[in-house]
């Protein structure tokens, strides 16, 4: 039996408003417990919800940015459940009219000659508000209640169950990440759970048009336990179906421990919460006025700058998605392309998603606060081009660059005597010099050995220090074999 996969991912993106969405009280991370939970997110009787109209801007922001409808009119609805982390008994949630409608995503997907484009269709994205947390390790043998996060801002992003595979589910999960951290409406911190995904998963027999029964894995908040969590669960169900057995819908958990899902609860429908509309708050009304306003404000979107940067660079689409995973990339690329000249443009790409990204990794920095800048980058990319210091001499004063060992890469250059030789007589002598130390490798040559040739650059290169042009030295040394 072939067996097809479908998923539906619902993301929480925490909207990064100073305040939360019906109060004043603030939303930094990490303090101590309670001390940021006013009478509202505790829900003390009499209190009354007031709209953060900074929240509903970042949930235009979004809209536009997916090319969704942007209600003109949304509403706010009580789900209403019991935890002790909910003070209220209900969470202020939207249900039949979200402020955003509809709308997709790009994702990329695979690499070289398998990768595809796709495109992931919104269902919708709703405003909601956070619960609190309950603390069940260290706390005196107890659990407690923290509800510092009660009350802060939440855009819940619901895809269509279009998804066919655990690669697609990340490719699409990703994009969404970069794309809310790009049009800077959440600061996408996964470990702080600023973004989490529940992954909805189900299989079906391929060519079968209706879909299987699904089960929910709740608050997925790293991209790789998406994955795992995906690719297990579709195992489970899949040996469950063929085993005879039928898949409940349920709600589950992954434990990244024991890299399985453990069932949680029976899934709950939409009526066992009792939705109604919030008498507390007026419908959300967003004026066409507002939306202009919001669209004015908008940075160019991550999907028309890599179409721009294929055309106006000349990069592949590889390079132009890789360039375009942060705002801050594509930033410092074009800062450095601007410098460099469009004729290094790919060049500089190459350094931006090599050298540098590597070296900003090894030190966990953000290229936003690279020690190397865009300037500076492009001056070194400028000497690599105009061939006056070779690619491996490159690497030398990047990290002389990163060193603060100088203010420029003609600065590094000139203090470390670093100009590559291209003056034809001067590489003739060193090869003369290198051909006559090294008779062996000559003779193993001119009896085909072709490595005896590699040898031989090699000797040269060492000779100058790496300084001598390397194509000039194989050409030359290649001339002189013959003759
Ligand atoms: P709920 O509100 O109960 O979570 P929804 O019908 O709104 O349920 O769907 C939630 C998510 O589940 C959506 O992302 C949707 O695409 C996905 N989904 C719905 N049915 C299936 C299914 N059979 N298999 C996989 N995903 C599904
Ligand atoms: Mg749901």
């Amino acid at each position: 039996m072939q067996w097809e996969v479908v998923i539906g991912l619902e993301t929480h993106a925490q909207l990064n408003t100073v305040s939360k969405i019906f109060s004043g009280a603030a939303t930094a991370f990490g303090a101590e417990p309670n001390v940021q939970a006013c009478a509202v997110d505790i829900a003390l009787p009499g209190v009354l919800p007031v709209m953060n109209k900074g929240a509903v801007a970042r949930a235009i922001r979004f809209g536009l940015a997916v090319g969704a409808t942007v209600a003109p009119r949304s509403v706010f609805a009580r789900k209403n459940y019991f935890y002790p982390d909910l003070p209220k008994g209900y969470q202020i949630s939207q249900f039949e009219l979200p402020v955003v409608v509809g709308g997709s995503v790009t994702i990329q997907v695979g690499q070289g000659e398998a990768a595809y484009e796709k495109t992931v269709n919104l269902t919708r994205a709703h405003l909601e508000e956070d619960a609190g947390k309950s603390l069940h390790e260290d706390f005196h043998g107890k659990s407690g209640i923290d509800l510092n996060r009660a009350g802060t801002p939440l855009l819940e992003i619901v895809t269509e169950p279009e998804m066919r595979s655990a690669a697609e589910a990340v490719a699409y999960a990703k994009a969404l990440h970069s794309l809310v951290r790009w049009i800077d409406i959440c600061d996408g911190n996964m470990q702080e759970g600023s973004f989490r995904c529940d992954a909805n998963v189900s299989v079906r027999p391929k060519g079968q048009a209706e879909f299987g029964t699904r089960a929910e894995i709740k608050n997925l908040n790293s991209f790789r336990f998406l994955e795992e969590a995906i690719n297990y669960e579709v195992r489970r169900q899949i040996e469950l179906i063929e085993d005879g057995g039928k898949v409940v819908q349920e709600t589950r958990l992954y434990d990244p421990d024991r890299k399985e899902t453990r069932s949680m609860r029976s899934k709950e429908d939409a009526h066992d919460y009792r939705y109604f509309p919030d008498p507390d708050l007026l419908p959300l009304v967003i004026s066409a006025d507002w939306i202009e306003a919001v669209k004015g404000d908008m940075p160019e979107l991550p999907q028309a700058m890599r179409s721009r940067f294929q055309e106006e660079y000349a990069l592949s689409a590889y390079d132009a998605s890789t360039l375009t995973s942060s705002l801050e990339m594509a930033r410092y690329f074009e800062a450095a392309a601007a410098a460099a000249g469009k004729a290094n443009a790919k060049l500089c790409a190459n350094w931006i998603m090599g050298d540098l990204s590597a070296r900003l990794n090894r030190d966990g920095k953000d290229i936003a606060e690279s020690p190397v800048g865009a300037a500076q980058l492009a001056g070194l990319v400028a000497r690599i081009g105009d061939s006056t210091i070779s690619n491996a001499i490159g690497k030398k004063v990047f990290e002389a660059l990163w060193n603060g060992e100088g203010q420029s890469a003609d600065a590094v250059i000139e203090a470390q005597g670093l100009k590559q030789i291209t003056d034809t007589g001067a590489i003739e002598k060193i090869i003369d010099e290198v051909l006559c130390a090294n008779q062996k490798s000559v003779e193993e040559f001119r009896s085909g050995k072709e490595k005896a040739f590699n040898s031989l650059v090699g000797q040269c290169m060492k000779a100058t220090k790496g300084k001598a042009n390397p194509q000039q030295v194989n050409d030359l040394l290649r001339k002189k074999l013959a003759g």
